[in-house]
């Protein structure tokens, strides 16, 4: 057993495996759900986590996608009184402040989460069965990718990082476009593995923030 291995490690391993999608997007809502979860069941009365809610005036869009997807109503309705009650107030004093002061509860974790995770892949890259396993599977979307490339110290490294994505994605290429040459008036040819392969796009192609 390597002994550099431990939780972290496993856990990307482990969705490296994923079909279909980016291990570590996979990682990355997976905590994020299970945080949001977390802020429902047993922190909506915490003080501290409270004064953070006010100061970023709720949930970014992330955080709200994966509050709607919850349902959970009366966490919601707690939360959401009590940043009601905040923007009232702000709406006495015109001009009011309604720019968040600081980066939500969720963004604050996952900033975090997703720097433990990325860093992990960086590190363990090298190793000859995580670039085997990365280039059998999906391979990682564009924004992991790029942030992946940037902690990666080794060109030759990078390079081969490169060079197993640019194979995934040549071959979601011809996918997509067999799925297109299927999909024609005059085909009438069945579908087979390529019949995802725009939602794998989707997927694959989502992009590194604006600069
Ligand atoms: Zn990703």
């Amino acid at each position: 057993m390597n002994p550099d291995r431990h939780t972290t490690f496993y856990e990307v391993w482990d969705a490296l495996g994923t079909p279909g999608d980016c291990g570590l997007c996979v990682l990355h809502r997976r905590r994020a759900h299970q945080f949001v979860a977390n802020l429902f069941y047993e922190n909506v009365n915490h003080p501290g986590l409270r004064a953070h809610w006010h100061e970023s005036l709720g949930f970014g869009d992330e955080g709200r996608t994966i509050a709607a997807a919850e349902q959970d109503a009366l966490g919601l309705s707690i939360l959401y009184a009590s940043l009601a009650h905040d923007l009232v107030q702000r709406l006495n004093h015109p001009p009011p402040k309604l720019h968040p002061a600081r980066p939500g509860p969720l963004e604050t974790v996952m900033r975090k989460t997703d720097a433990r995770y990325l860093d992990e892949f960086a590190r363990h890259y090298g190793a000859a069965d995580v670039q085997a396993r990365h280039a059998a599977g999906f391979g990682l979307c564009l924004a992991h990718l790029d942030a992946v490339l940037r902690l990666l110290p080794d060109p030759a490294l990078r390079m081969r990082l490169c060079e197993a994505e640019r194979t995934l994605i040549a071959r979601l290429q011809s996918e997509l476009q067999l799925f297109a040459d299927k999909s024609s008036y005059d085909s009438g040819q069945p579908f087979g593995p390529e019949a995802d392969a725009w939602q794998r796009a989707l997927r694959k192609f989502r992009r590194p923030e604006s600069p």
